[in-house]
């Protein structure tokens, strides 16, 4: 029988069909909106290909009756119910470690962007709004960035690849992540921070890093924003549910922060949140991962896990290999 691998999100992918042509395949993209599409689309498939767009809570994977894998197109899996996956057998799959450096650049860009108020600056200028005759034409002040902290929250893959980028502009580095060994660090000239408070005191800049889960959901409190200092920015590429809007919103608006860089509000794009009404913060709607480079990779990488668990292999890159059991049990050895 023909394997059938679907892909419910927003966007199609390029690789699809060549890729699972390969292995005789049928690959099927539809976006979906709801549960109840989603089943429809997948009840009887093989695999599926997913994407951070579209959710797969339980009663999805209740409802796939043929479904060894989910391989979303993307570096994270919270979108998808991993336990419930796992309870019915199906790996879930996903490409951790594409986008990087577009990452850690996205990072250091908005870090410019708010230590050289590029776009107050630059809304000034368009709107024909100049109320003083030489710079700094804003009213917050800028300091340059030599000499300055930067706090990095989590030291995972993007966060090491920016402490590079970072140093190169004279920034020193604090870091703060209460997972990793003494010797990751080791190397990359940066100091370790013991608790998270100690981080935000410090740091003129406090960078973002770590995945959402049930234990960093809205870590990041009034009470955080407080530890910060009056002059310091906090940047998040990471997730919007890192942080409480609302305790973010009062922190910029009664002058606990200076700013914010977010590339990631929650929910992501609701152009309707207030933070955005707001001109101490830059908003970039979750394109740091993006480049002419980075999607590509992401894709081919996401339907090549399918291909590996249809053809009887685990995938390279997985939320659940506790998931072996289960899986041999309900689907045999081979897919
Ligand atoms: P990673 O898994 O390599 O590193 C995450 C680090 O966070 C780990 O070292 C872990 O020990 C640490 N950590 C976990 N909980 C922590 C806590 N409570 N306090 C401090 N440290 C903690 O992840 P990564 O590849 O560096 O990616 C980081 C995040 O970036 C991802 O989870 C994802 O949400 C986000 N991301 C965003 C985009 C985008 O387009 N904006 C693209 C890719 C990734």
């Amino acid at each position: 029988m023909k394997f059938r691998v679907v892909n419910a999100s927003p966007l199609d992918n390029p690789f699809a069909r060549d890729v699972l042509g390969r292995i005789g395949a049928d690959y099927e993209h539809r976006p979906c909106w709801s549960d109840a599409e989603l089943i429809e689309l997948a009840r009887d498939a093989d695999g599926i290909i997913s994407s951070p767009v579209e959710r797969y809570p339980r009663e999805v994977s209740a409802n796939l009756a043929r479904c060894k894998v989910i391989s979303n197109m993307g570096v994270g899996y919270d979108t998808i119910d991993v336990d419930a996956a796992t309870e019915h057998g199906i790996c879930v799959a996903y490409v951790p470690d594409y986008c990087m450096d577009e990452v850690a650049e996205h990072a250091m860009a908005l870090i410019l962007a708010c230590a050289r108020q590029i776009a107050a600056i630059n809304s000034i200028m368009k709107e024909g709004k100049l109320t003083r005759l030489q710079p700094p034409w804003v009213e917050r002040p800028i300091f340059k960035l030599r000499g300055q902290t930067l706090g990095l929250v989590g030291f995972g893959r993007i966060a090491r690849t920016l402490v590079r980028k970072a140093q190169g502009f004279g920034l020193k580095v604090v870091v703060y992540d209460p997972y990793i060994s003494p010797g990751t660090v080791v190397g990359y000239d940066v100091e370790m921070a013991h608790e998270l408070n100690q981080l935000l005191k410090k740091s003129d800049f406090v960078s973002v890093h770590i995945p959402l889960t049930r234990d960093t959901e809205h870590l990041f409190g009034l009470k955080q924003f407080r530890k910060m200092k009056p002059t310091a920015y906090f940047i998040n590429t990471s997730r919007g549910g890192l942080v409480d809007q609302e305790a973010l919103h009062k922190a910029l608006t009664e002058g606990h922060i200076a700013g914010a860089g977010l590339d990631v509000i929650e929910p992501d794009l609701d152009l309707g949140n207030p933070l955005l009404k707001l001109d101490n913060v830059i908003y970039t709607g979750h394109a740091g991962f993006y480049s002419e480079t980075s999607g590509p990779e992401l894709r081919r990488r996401a339907v090549e896990e399918v291909v590996r668990v249809l053809q009887g292999k685990w995938p390279q890159s997985w939320a659940n290999p506790q998931v072996k059991d289960k899986f041999i049990a309900r689907w045999g050895k081979k897919a």
